[in-house]
């Protein structure tokens, strides 16, 4: 006996559901096209995130379904998870941080080669969560700056990849000049980070 049809019964042809990366402001005309270099690195840098996962507890969970097949993350560019922080730009901090534990996700952060960016995903990573004890981080950004916050307790992976998009925003407007100047020395320096 056939296995009933359950999906794609009105299936769309296929060509309608790919969005293809907008290009970059510029000037075009007969086989030229201009644009700012910042731009266009831009462009490659945010389809092209490489996420570290340091998941510690339960956000850590929404993030596997979050790469699983059903939201599968690399329509985002960023199915490439790695675990060395020296191949990695995107620093996803998922769960509680105990504070035994900040000193591991500094150090992470500073094997990471620049540009590198911060998630903090999960309350607990934002503000220490539900866990305002003696013993627990109350937020990352106590130890490392972070770029973009992701609320929840889980977040789901919508929001996951909602905060995900974000960054790419982030990723994609920032001038190539950012990290040698003046404001981001001082940020670092903030952080006591040389
Ligand atoms: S924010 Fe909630 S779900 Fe996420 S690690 Fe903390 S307690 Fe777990």
């Amino acid at each position: 006996m056939a296995r009933p049809v359950a999906f794609n019964i009105n299936q769309k042809p296929l060509v309608e559901d790919i969005s293809v990366a907008n290009m970059p402001e510029g000037y075009q005309g007969e086989g030229f096209f201009a644009a700012k270099l910042s731009d266009v690195v831009g462009l490659a840098r945010k389809n092209s995130i490489w996420p570290l996962p340091f998941a510690t507890s339960c956000c850590g969970i929404e993030f596997m379904a979050t790469m699983a097949s059903h939201y599968d993350l690399a329509r985002f560019g960023s199915e490439r998870v790695g675990f060395s922080p020296r191949q990695c730009d995107l620093l996803m901090v998922m769960g509680t941080i105990a504070k035994k534990m900040a000193p591991v996700v500094r150090q992470v952060y500073l094997q990471m080669a620049e540009p590198r960016w911060v998630m903090a995903v999960g309350a607990c990573a934002c503000s220490g969560g539900i866990f305002d004890s003696y013993s627990v981080l109350q937020g990352i950004d106590q130890v490392i700056p972070v770029d973009v916050y992701v609320p929840g307790c889980p977040p789901r992976p919508e929001a996951i990849i909602d905060g995900v998009m974000r960054i790419q925003d982030l990723i994609g407007k920032e001038s190539i000049r950012r990290r040698n100047g003046e404001q981001y020395k001082h940020l670092l320096e903030s952080y006591g980070i040389q």
